[in-house]
């Protein structure tokens, strides 16, 4: 198949939408990203990688962080983890306090924030400080994307911190519950530093690549999870990556995947490769617009889906 030119004809197609949705606005930082922006590109089980737009300018992963986060926790607790954080779509906005009072402090999945800032708090509990669990985070996505230059973006995680209200409402009630055994600032500060990890849609398209393998990176052919661990990241992300639109996102685009407010998305074909895509406008439930709508064409074009 000639996948750069499917790329290409995506990109066409997108063109005239370019700029539409809302650009996150949360905290100051995101508010300025560029709503012109769209890149997506593709790397293959073969380490055959394909990309076009604006596919090596790096931007803030956001929650797509927190499938490498739980990746490692799951390493760390394998299936313990799941006495602490469901594998259940939430149905409510991703920042969503409701649901958590009413179940007892236990978040219905690692893609919600509260799943994520639980998964901080357990791998924290695996090291001295905090740190040396940011480091081991760290150096866990300079592997698996086989690129040491990935980093943070501290004025983002800064400005993170500044507004993190409501993040913080949600750690303070699970460690009310019981539910946080660190110090609720430790655990705030790691989960908005894997927020702000930047990258590429090409070095994320690789990252991913070991979802796409059976939990083994295809290329370096180091086993980051078994296989039944990676099947059910894969399951977790089909069913609540993309907060209380997952199913729509299922619906249209047919592939596990996870997005980010900062407009990037990472989908995976089990077996073939990894696709990520950027653009910032992001419709009413935080995914991108033009990401979902490029994935859509790209699985179309294709063929390729998990159905
Ligand atoms: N840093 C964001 C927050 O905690 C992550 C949101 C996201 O990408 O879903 O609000």
């Amino acid at each position: 198949m000639d996948y750069l030119a499917i790329l290409n004809k995506v990109l066409r197609e997108v063109q005239p939408i370019i700029g539409s949705g809302k650009v996150a606005d949360y905290i100051p930082a995101l508010a300025d990203a560029d709503p012109t922006k769209f890149g997506m590109s593709i790397t293959l089980n073969t380490g055959e990688s394909y990309g076009v737009g604006d596919c090596y300018y790096p931007f803030s992963i956001q929650s797509i962080s927190k499938v490498l986060s739980f990746t490692l926790a799951l390493r760390h607790y394998r299936k313990d983890l799941y006495k602490r954080v469901w594998r259940e779509p939430s149905g409510d906005p991703f920042n969503s306090l409701v649901q958590l009072e009413y179940e007892e402090g236990i978040p219905r999945n690692p893609f919600i924030n509260a799943g994520a800032i639980v998964v901080c708090d357990s791998l924290l509990s695996k090291t001295p400080d905090l740190p040396t669990a940011f480091n081991e985070l760290i150096a866990f996505v300079r592997q698996v994307s086989d690129d040491n230059s990935i980093d943070i973006d501290h004025i983002i995680a800064n400005s993170e911190m500044e507004h993190g209200f409501r993040n913080s409402a949600l750690a303070n009630l699970m460690k009310s519950f019981g539910n946080i055994d660190n110090d609720v600032l430790s655990v705030l500060t790691y989960y908005f530093q894997q927020c702000s990890i930047k990258m590429t849609t090409q070095q994320l398209s690789r990252s991913f690549l070991y979802l796409a393998n059976a939990g083994v990176d295809p290329i370096s052919k180091i086993e980051i999870l078994n296989e039944g661990q990676a099947k059910r990241v894969n399951s977790i992300m089909l069913t609540c990556g993309h907060y209380d639109a997952s199913g729509d996102f299922a619906f249209r685009v047919g592939l596990p995947g996870k997005s980010g407010v900062g407009g990037g998305i990472v989908a995976v074909i089990p077996g073939k490769m990894a696709i990520s895509v950027f653009s910032p406008g992001l419709n009413q439930n935080g995914n991108s617009v033009v990401g979902t709508k490029a994935l859509e064409l790209f699985t179309t074009y294709t063929g390729l889906s998990i159905f």
